[in-house]
């Protein structure tokens, strides 16, 4: 399946100048060509996808449980596609306010950030890396 949208019309129109590139829930979106984009930016991206699809899944499978032993609506469902995002604004929250980082110390420490920065210069990460790797730089 296709990961990687390049001269994307979305990037294009959602991204502030000096912005090439965001993940929106499993693919990437960048304004660059296949051929002038960077590697090391595709790779931080395309793990920020494979960890909002592992929390997707995970978040899913919970609330899916809620359903058959509380009898949840199935409506919850549509709530697992935003607890990547959800999970993300809360860490960034409690960095800057307990652990008083300034909002962009914060977001590089980030779990979700510190292990894409990883994947930057090795290709081969989300291949070699295991599931979930992230929650080792809560
Ligand atoms: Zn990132």
């Amino acid at each position: 399946m296709k990961k990687v949208f390049y001269e994307s019309w979305i990037a294009k129109h959602l991204l502030f100048p000096g912005y090439s590139t965001i993940t929106l829930f499993a693919w990437v979106f960048t304004k660059w060509t296949e051929a002038l984009a960077r590697q090391s930016t595709i790779n931080h991206e395309c793990v920020h996808a494979r960890q909002w699809t592992e929390l997707t899944i995970a978040s899913g499978l919970i609330i899916w449980a809620g359903m058959l032993i509380f009898g949840f609506s199935a409506w919850w469902l549509l709530l697992s596609s935003v607890v990547f995002y959800l999970w993300y604004v809360v860490e960034w929250c409690i960095r800057v306010i307990v652990g008083c980082f300034s909002s962009h110390d914060a977001y590089r420490m980030v779990s979700f950030e510190r292990e894409a920065r990883l994947a930057e210069t090795d290709s081969n990460y989300l291949e070699n890396s295991r599931y979930f790797a992230w929650i080792k730089f809560l």
